[in-house]
């Protein structure tokens, strides 16, 4: 038996959460199969402020209650995020899944994360005392660990309005589709007239959190592509020195292998 309240309004649902001990439910396609016998669930599905996907003058801001089928269908989504959905799960699981469900379960391996990563999205979260806006690499704070207290929800995640023009993404898992990730990479890069304007990569699923190194990725930024083929080997090995996948069901090597071959075939695109 589920028990809960179902909220309507963010006003309701930030109430609820500031005056009991409720677990936020979305879809429930990972709440369904985690074992919580004595939780009360808070229903955020019909809270109509969580449902918008809205561009403002900074900011693509896509609500922590559209499912993934909402964003996938919806214009303003930007191609590499659509790609990621794409590759998730299958089309029953994206119609329940949500994008506040899938970062809100602090998972090194949640496709949509990845790409916010790269993004370097902001997680607006908020409370009955205030809303924040987070970066996302601060939200995460460990394997499972957010940067969320008891009384506060996800609201919506914030992506820059535009998004660099080249985009790259591949997921490597068990099988060809309906797999969660054992690999995952994403990246994006703006080249305007032979110049590298900024360039992030990340990668997911291979460790306790998602890798993510503005510092390496500098080394190509402000660069032309000749001065970038110059430093490409360099770039290569400082990743190469600081991904170090954990042990699964297949080999950290044969991951770490996999993760180099797509940040190079990612360079390769871009002709580098
Ligand atoms: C068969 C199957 C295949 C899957 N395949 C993939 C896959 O390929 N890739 C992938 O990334 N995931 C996959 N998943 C995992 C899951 O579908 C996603 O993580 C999904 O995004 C969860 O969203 P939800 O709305 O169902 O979350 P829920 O189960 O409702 O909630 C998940 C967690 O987030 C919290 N939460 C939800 N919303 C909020 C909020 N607004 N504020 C604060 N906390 C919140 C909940 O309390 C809970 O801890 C799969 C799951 C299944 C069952």
């Amino acid at each position: 038996m589920v028990n809960g309240l179902v909220a309507t309004s963010l006003k309701e649902a930030l109430v609820a959460m500031a005056e009991n001990t409720y677990t936020p439910y979305v879809g429930g396609t990972d709440l369904m199969v985690t074992e919580r016998e004595q939780a009360e669930y808070l229903f955020l599905h019909k809270v109509p402020e969580m449902c918008l996907i809205v561009k403002d003058e900074q900011y693509l801001r896509i609500g922590a209650s559209c499912t993934f089928t909402d964003v996938l269908n919806n214009a303003l989504t930007p191609p590499l995020l659509k790609q990621a959905i794409r590759e998730l799960a299958a089309p029953a699981i994206r119609n329940l899944g949500t994008i506040g469900g899938n970062i809100g379960n602090g998972s090194a391996k949640a496709d949509t994360a990845l790409v916010f990563f790269v993004a370097d999205a902001l997680v607006h979260v908020t409370s009955i005392r205030g809303g924040r806006l987070v970066p996302i690499k601060k939200f995460y704070k460990g394997r499972k660990q957010l940067d969320l207290a008891p009384d506060e929800l996800i609201i919506e995640v914030l992506l820059p309005k535009e998004l660099p023009s080249s985009w790259y993404y591949k997921k490597i898992g068990a099988r060809k589709a309906l797999a969660i990730s054992r690999v995952a990479f994403a990246a994006l890069m703006e080249v305007r007239n032979e110049k590298i304007i900024s360039c992030s990569v990340g990668f997911g699923a291979i460790s306790e959190m998602v890798i993510r190194r503005p510092d390496l990725d500098a080394m190509l930024t402000g660069k032309t592509i000749k001065e970038a083929k110059a430093v490409k080997e360099a770039y290569l090995d400082a990743y190469k020195a600081i991904i170090n996948p954990i042990q699964g069901r297949i080999s950290a090597e044969y991951r770490k292998t996999v993760c180099m071959n797509l940040l190079a075939d990612f360079l390769e695109q871009n002709g580098i």
